[in-house]
């Protein structure tokens, strides 16, 4: 009898661990699904992006049988391998990642690997390749990083590959005209407020945590202007760049600049895969459009979203939940 308990209890478990296995696939239809966003650094953007979203999707719970969970990570090259491995549902991710992800675009971490099943859901905010500098460091534009000790990123962030090709379109040789250190962003303004490094890349929305941080200590800083030929081959070679304004005077009024400075960036962008549910993927679009003034109220970096700027930007195909949401809403 024992024996006979011990087995249905088994059978029970194994059911139990296979309906749980198809609720996941099934979407957000039936029993309470699943899904976790693969976000940032927690002094980025992207966390409190995958934040609101999490946020906004898991007060309607119950309507959508759909819980949200957020996860911290070393950004967007680390997101679309998680997405594509399914051990993430979703993650926020650089255009210009998403572009050479689905490409597999050459001197790119998928050089020749094209991510076939990487779908796109919609962008979200700009982001600013942005570069902080120490004043004592003396760095006042690209070319004095040489010699210097300087935060590119940590692989797995977007902000590494950004670093790299601005320098390279510069002259400089990342490994070998500057030390170049791979931390992860959320260390970066504590490393430079302790003088441990002279200066760092991070590619972000404003205002971020982390020239919050950075700006805030007893150290002076400094944004560094990215202008000029190497920034003007940089965007005129690749679709995914553009030319931007990083807004210093009204998010970082202790820094040493006195005025905004130049500079280049992309979108970021939010991406699924293919396997994730038509019915998932329709709820957080859904939620996050329907409600878009709640949402943009959430964080300062999004004032400036408009629903139809929100599908541009993404060079995957959209993911048919996404698609089915656009149409009805006449966005497409
Ligand atoms: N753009 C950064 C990356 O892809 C992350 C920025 C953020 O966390 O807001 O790694």
């Amino acid at each position: 009898m024992k024996k006979v308990l011990s087995v249905i209890v088994m059978l029970a478990l194994i059911a139990g661990i296979c309906f749980a296995g198809a609720q996941g696939e099934g979407g957000a239809k039936g029993g309470q699904a699943f899904a976790t966003i693969g976000t940032g650094g927690v002094t980025g953007v992207y966390y409190p992006t995958g934040g609101a979203i999490s946020k906004m999707v898991n007060a309607k719970s119950a309507e959508y049988n759909l819980r949200v969970t957020v996860e911290s990570t070393g950004g967007s090259v680390y997101n679309v391998n998680a997405i594509m491995s399914g051990d993430l549902e979703f993650g926020i991710v650089q255009s210009d990642r998403q572009f050479q992800a689905y490409n597999g675009s050459a001197d790119s971490d998928w050089e020749g690997k094209p991510q076939e099943k990487l779908r796109a859901v919609f962008s979200i905010h700009p982001e600013s390749v942005t570069l902080l500098a120490s004043d004592e460091s003396g760095i006042k534009s690209i070319n004095d990083l040489r010699g210097k000790v300087v935060n590119i990123g940590n692989p797995g962030s977007g902000q590494r590959g950004n670093a790299m090709d601005i320098l390279e379109a510069a002259g400089i040789d990342p490994m070998a005209d500057l030390k170049a250190e791979g931390l992860q962003a959320s260390e970066s303004a504590g490393m430079l407020q302790d003088g441990r490094i002279d200066a760092y890349f991070y590619t972000v929305g404003h205002p971020s945590g982390s020239f919050i941080e950075a700006t805030s200590g007893s150290k002076k800083v400094r944004f560094v202007p990215i202008e000029g030929p190497a920034v003007d081959a940089l965007v005129k070679a690749n679709p995914y760049y553009a030319k931007s304004i990083i807004p210093v005077k009204a998010n970082y009024p202790n820094a040493v600049n006195g005025a905004d400075v130049p500079s280049f960036g992309v979108k970021a962008t939010l991406c699924t895969s293919a396997d994730v549910s038509d019915a998932i993927v329709y709820a957080i679009v859904k939620e996050v459009f329907d409600n878009l003034e709640d949402f943009k109220a959430l964080h300062p970096a999004y004032a400036i979203l408009k629903a139809e700027d929100m599908l541009t930007g993404l060079s995957a195909p959209l993911h048919p939940g996404a698609e089915k949401y656009f149409m009805e809403a006449g966005l497409r």
